[in-house]
């Protein structure tokens, strides 16, 4: 609705509801010059317009001086948009004038305005009638009109006789009106109340501020009754699916919630209208025009809207919500699954240590037999069982034990239960020994294997049991997969921050797709035919990999199918302060040659 009236009257051009005029005339024509077409403008405005004539005057008069001005008075009369009363009929109770009647009179005449589609009311009332006496009471009266109907569709113009009022009597009428029209010379000046039209304008300001922010807003707004919306904001405009704000005016709201919530959304604004609502909300769900459910959450409260006792609902799009319900239900399944994961994986890693244990046990025994029976028939020449049978006998058990020490350590390192024992060793001489201590292995497979450094010694911060279950993996797997009349490379580069170790083969090397599982538990590259021949179980070179990253080295590898492979481990070189005492060994009865029996253990001799 516009909130700027035409006020009819030249001098005064536009007004906004609210507005509170005085006029003070020594002449009754003054003050129909101006308030005919004042009347006038309400009337084509669309507002109901309302004359209280005074005891100097009567109906007949008014009816006949409008007339000049407005021609077709009668259909506005007989429309009932213009009522023509006496003044004691509007203001007085028992013959006197009483202040709560009037504003009784005009709450209610605003209420029939509205209801009956008129946008406001203008008025005009002429004060002559009142008694010099009673001036201070209607003053009093007149102020508390200007208060009250600055937030109301109400425009009201009054009339005083200048010839009846003091001077204090005349700066009361000034004090009480937005302004005050007075003849002057030959035309018609206007007294402008500054106080209340800085106030209007401030008033004017932050309802447009507070338009524009109901706008802007991120919920929903929608001011409506039980009948109609009567506003709302754009974000509502967007909940309901539609293009613009005349769409959705004048819908009842109640028709946008799904039929099974209608009865408890009735309930609960007949509730808010009553302020019995309280601060409690209304979980619904709100019908966009393609006919789809949003979950909404309403809150409602009463509101005062251009006169009538409207309700003001904030809707919440609680889509958001309900997803991020949903995620957090996810996650929630998602936790359980996961501690359900740890736990099942914590009971496989207790079940992995403990089953190596126990198989590693008998594994002693039975290979303690073996050699037992072996040296006792060698000596005794009694045994009848040809010896190449004990031989594979203990080859086995040689295999188990290195599968039961590698399941085992995989495990321990996977659940921080395997600590390096890192002293200050020359890792140069290391590496040589272990190289040359297999040399033999290569040899009898028709394998070269060759050692080279660029330095004598390199004394660093390492593991020399780990660093040689390392190099043995590597070159039990170079053996392995090289045929024979190849060659192996141990190749160490001592630089200054790290040393390099290279094992280098010609062997069938390592499909290129292949390469970067190669490090993952229990790969093999094939299991077809081609390799099956040779035996594994895939767990070596994670094994490697973990135990030079435990160094804080790297373990890389490049490789071409069908010319070799090269593994590379660069380690840091540092040194430590303090050599800890040595823990007890996974496998404490082996010395070095029977390390590498084990490890060689898949190479059948
Ligand atoms: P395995 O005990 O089966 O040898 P590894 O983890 O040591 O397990 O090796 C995994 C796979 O990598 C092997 O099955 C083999 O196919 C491939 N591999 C490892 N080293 C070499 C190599 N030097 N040449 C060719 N293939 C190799």
């Amino acid at each position: 609705m516009n909130n700027l009236r035409s006020s009819g009257i030249d001098f005064i051009g536009s007004i906004s509801w609210g507005t509170h005029i005085g006029q003070l005339y020594t002449d009754i024509d003054e003050y129909y010059e101006t308030m005919i077409p004042f009347i006038k403008a309400g009337l084509s405005d669309n507002e109901m317009c309302t004359w209280i004539y005074s005891n100097k005057t009567c109906y007949q008069e008014v009816r006949e001086k409008l007339k000049t001005g407005i021609t077709d008075i009668d259909t506005y009369i007989a429309g009932g948009q213009l009522l023509i009363k006496s003044y004691a009929e509007w203001y007085f109770k028992n013959g006197q004038f009483d202040a709560d009647i009037t504003s009784k009179n005009w709450s209610r005449h605003l209420s029939l305005a509205l209801s009956q589609g008129f946008d406001g009311l203008r008025v005009v009332g002429d004060s002559s009638w009142i008694d010099i006496a009673d001036f201070d009471e209607i003053n009093i009266y007149e102020e508390g009109i200007s208060k009250n109907i600055s937030e109301l569709p109400f425009i009201a113009a009054w009339l005083y006789d200048a010839r009846m009022l003091s001077t204090y009597e005349i700066a009361g009428v000034f004090k009480n009106h937005t302004f005050t029209i007075i003849r002057h010379k030959d035309g018609y000046k206007l007294m402008s109340n500054t106080g209340l039209q800085v106030r209007d304008h401030i008033k004017e300001r932050s309802m447009e501020m507070y338009r524009h922010l109901v706008q802007l807003l991120p919920v929903s707004v929608i001011i409506h009754d039980d009948t109609r919306i009567h506003m709302c904001n754009q974000s509502a405009v967007a909940l309901t699916g539609l293009k613009s704000t005349h769409e959705l005016l004048g819908k009842r709201l109640l028709d946008l919630v799904p039929p099974a919530n209608r009865s408890k959304a009735r309930k609960y604004w007949r509730n808010a209208l009553h302020g019995s609502a309280g601060s409690s909300y209304l979980q619904s769900e709100i019908l966009s025009n393609r006919g789809e459910k949003k979950p909404v959450r309403i809150m409602t409260i009463p509101y005062g809207f251009d006169g009538s006792n409207l309700l003001l609902s904030v809707i919440m799009d609680h889509t958001p919500f309900v997803k991020i319900n949903d995620l957090i239900d996810d996650v929630e399944r998602h936790k359980q699954h996961q501690n359900l994961s740890l736990e099942y994986n914590r009971l496989k890693t207790e079940f992995f240590t403990n089953i190596s244990h126990e198989l590693r046990t008998p594994l002693n025994v039975i290979l303690s037999v073996i050699q037992l029976l072996k040296l006792q028939s060698e000596r005794l020449n009694t045994w009848d069982i040809e010896s190449k049978y004990i031989d594979m006998m203990k080859q086995n058990c040689y295999r188990l034990i290195r599968l039961v020490n590698n399941l085992l350590d995989i495990t321990r390192i996977d659940s921080n239960y395997f600590h390096l024992d890192l002293r200050n060793y020359d890792i140069i001489k290391l590496v040589r020994g272990i190289t040359n201590s297999v040399a033999e292995y290569g040899k009898q497979r028709g394998l070269c294997i060759h050692f080279s450094s660029n330095s004598a010694s390199r004394v660093m911060a390492c593991d020399p049991d780990q660093i040689e279950r390392v190099l043995l993996n590597l070159l039990s797997n170079a053996i392995k997969y090289t045929p024979s009349g190849g060659s192996i490379w141990v190749d160490v580069y001592a630089g200054d921050k790290a040393v390099e170790i290279r094992v280098k083969d010609t062997g069938i090397g390592i499909p290129k797709d292949k390469q970067e599982y190669i490090f993952d538990r229990f790969m093999q590259v094939s299991s077809s035919a081609m390799t099956r021949e040779k035996e594994g179980s895939g767990i070596g070179l994670s094994l490697v990999k973990a135990l030079v990253e435990m160094h804080n080295g790297t373990f890389s590898l490049s490789s071409e199918p069908g010319a070799g492979s090269e593994f590379v481990i660069k380690l840091p070189v540092r040194l430590i302060d303090f050599e800890e005492p040595c823990r007890i060994k996974s496998f404490p009865e082996f010395n070095h040659a029977e390390r590498v029996i084990v490890e060689f253990s898949d190479i059948y001799s």
